[in-house]
């Protein structure tokens, strides 16, 4: 590691005060992300701040540059250990003189570490909030008062700290006595949590005083979102959608079983994918994920236990390929899709039976001890359902149902999801409504969803025929629809209470009073049928352009060059970087340092290889 240049630790150049110099030299940006000026600004004042960001809104910088810019070591308290070192090792690629202190962390290092952190060494330390309340620490932290200064605590998902929240953390409430310790130190707490519940615990809890607040919109432009319909046998969907596209991605299923499965069929059809559950050891589980974070694998499926904690930039799609439980779940999943800002895709695979499993597991909940259903959670997670599955069914801007969703208000007309590029209109079923409500009726309300249908489009099933309801003037009267549209109208009618299904586990279709409007011409039945699937425009099958072979060639030379340093590919350069190289071409280290994401030391580490490289393809590209 000698023949690195220096870590920086401290500003050489006056001129750089100013953060948005500092921005271009450290991490080689030309402009703040909405938010991080005034943030940045508050917390070089040593003002308080609360900075409630989505996922890729680029919160880590709002106390990464402030650290490099004032005197002292910067603490950032996180949860979350995988993402602590992935943090430092980006930083020290940096040239940022940056460490952590956690479990993982033995005694004689620990040590090291302190004496790097005494000798001013550091600019940032990462550390985990169980560590940071211990006697030992408490006694290093006020000599690193004394002898170097601390300018700011930041505290990263500072949501850990309510139990409003989804990740409530003990340990967190604890983080008030260090303000009570240290309070002259302002205190950044950072979040990607939507609700205002949560928001306004956090600055109680933490004693924040007269907190600069920002909230930035929770809309991601650059993720696209479709809803599918789930056809039987939706995995040869699913690898067909993988050829189409390329980049990394992950894969949601329900169930470990499930996991497991999609793994095995995308392997079989040549998709290097690996599974990811709670079923599987520590060191499987930890193995998977740095192979995906290193792109040695390109598919992660995976239950909802994968993601906390993931910040791969570059995942290009998530695909659900189970319902999700509730739309907050989803906007958190989904949107692991595309950190790094550049385009990706979330898509969700709809299908009614799958209303059906999550049915069944909200009706398993139930007291262990007294084996009682638990009503009101019961209560809450039907209500969770009903809102997915508006939203799957809505034919409005999937953003508009997302964001009213957090409250947030969003006019529509996105230009980036299904039903803006392709809207979809309602269609008027009342006709059909009425041949299925009195199929129902003539099978004497005692028969299920499936067998309706079948009796609908005249199937030759043997217990149709032995019930004689091959005799019913409904037999065969909606051979023009296929069974598939006919369950998408059965489903129809149950959501907007325009039938009923009994609950006692076989689902028996029953007519209520609105059916019978419906049966006697009083009400019109509209439903919106599911887009068909689109084929999405990918690099693979268009013929590759220049730039897009230049574009492969620097991701090869970008794995070599983090696999040499044993770090994610994504540590060395962003995918954004490599497009923009891609398509301007930079020939000479000059040219090269314009690019976005190139600070003074990648260029200095990194510039030589990459220029020679760039050079080396417009050469033979002459040639040709
Ligand atoms: P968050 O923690 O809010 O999810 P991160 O801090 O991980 O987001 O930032 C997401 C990505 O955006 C990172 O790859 C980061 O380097 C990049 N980024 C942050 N700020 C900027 C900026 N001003 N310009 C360009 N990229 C940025
Ligand atoms: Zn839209």
């Amino acid at each position: 590691m000698s023949s690195l240049p220096p870590l920086i630790t401290e500003l050489d150049h006056a001129s750089l005060n100013r953060p948005e110099q500092a921005l271009k030299y450290f991490f080689g940006y030309d402009s703040f992300r909405p938010g991080q000026q005034s943030i940045i600004e508050a917390v070089l004042q040593n003002q308080d701040a609360l900075a409630i960001m989505p996922t890729g809104g680029g919160k880590s910088l709002c106390y990464q540059l402030p650290a490099l810019l004032k005197p002292g070591l910067t603490i950032v308290i996180s949860p979350l250990i995988a993402l602590m070192q992935d943090q430092v090792e980006a930083l020290q690629d940096n040239g940022i003189g940056a460490t952590f202190l956690n479990s993982t962390v033995g005694g004689a290092e620990v040590r090291r570490r302190s004496q790097q952190i005494l000798q001013g060494a550091i600019k940032l330390l990462y550390v985990a909030p169980e560590r940071i309340l211990t006697e030992t620490f408490l006694d290093f932290l006020d000599q690193v008062a004394v002898q170097i200064g601390i300018s700011t605590l930041a505290i990263d998902e500072a949501h850990c700290v309510s139990e409003w929240g989804h990740d409530f953390r003990p340990e967190y409430r604890q983080l008030q006595q260090l303000r009570q310790r240290y309070p002259t130190v302002p205190v950044l707490a950072l979040t990607a949590t939507a609700t205002a519940r949560v928001r306004q615990d956090i600055m109680q809890q933490l004693g924040l005083q007269q907190p600069l607040i920002h909230i930035a919109s929770f809309n991601r432009p650059n993720l696209y979102y479709e809803v599918r319909p789930k056809p039987k046998q939706a995995y040869r969907e699913l690898i067909r959608l993988m050829r189409q596209t390329s980049g990394a991605g992950i894969v949601y299923c329900l169930s470990r079983k499930k996991v497991d499965e999609i793994t095995q069929r995308l392997q079989e059809a040549g998709i290097e994918a690996l599974p990811y559950h709670a079923g599987l050891s520590d060191t499987v589980r930890k193995q998977n994920q740095t192979r995906f974070i290193r792109d040695d694998v390109r598919v992660m499926v995976a239950t909802i236990a994968f993601g906390m904690g993931i910040n791969k930039p570059d995942v290009r799609f998530v695909i659900h390929y189970d319902l999700p439980r509730n739309l907050e779940g989803y906007y958190q999943e989904s949107g692991r899709a595309g950190r790094d800002g550049e385009p990706a895709q979330c898509i969700l695979f709809f299908s009614f039976s799958d209303i059906r499993t999550i049915e069944y597991l909200i009706d398993q909940k139930v007291d262990p001890l007294t084996g009682e259903p638990l009503e009101a959670e019961q209560q809450i997670a039907r209500q969770q359902l009903r809102q997915v599955i508006d939203y799957a069914e809505g034919i409005e801007c999937r953003r508009t149902i997302q964001l009213g969703y957090f409250g947030e208000r969003f006019a529509g007309n996105c230009g980036n999801c299904d039903n803006c590029l392709r809207p979809r209109s309602l269609q008027d079923w009342t006709i059909e409504a009425q041949k299925f409500l009195s199929c129902v009726a003539r099978c004497k309300e005692r028969y299920g969803m499936t067998y309706i249908i079948e009796v609908l489009r005249g199937s030759k099933e043997k217990r149709i025929l032995s019930n004689r309801h091959d005799q019913l003037s409904t037999y065969g009267i909606g051979k023009d629809h296929t069974a598939e549209e006919w369950r998408t109208l059965g489903r129809s009618l149950l959501h907007q209470g325009l039938m009923d299904e009994t609950a006692d586990g076989y689902s028996v279709l029953k007519l209520n009073a609105l059916s019978w409007e419906v049966l006697r011409k009083q009400r019109t039945v509209y439903i919106s049928l599911p887009n068909r699937p689109t084929v999405v425009q990918s690099a693979s099958t268009e013929a590759k352009a220049n730039a897009e072979m230049l574009f492969d060639l620097l991701r090869k030379l970008r794995k070599q060059i983090a696999d040499e340093q044993a770090v994610p590919p994504y540590v060395v350069f962003a995918d954004s970087s490599l497009r923009l190289m891609a398509q301007l071409q930079p020939q000479t280290i000059d040219d090269f340092s314009q690019i976005s994401g190139v600070g003074s030391h990648k260029l200095a580490r990194y510039g030589p290889r990459f220029v020679e490289t760039i050079r080396k393809f417009c050469q033979e590209q002459e040639k040709i």
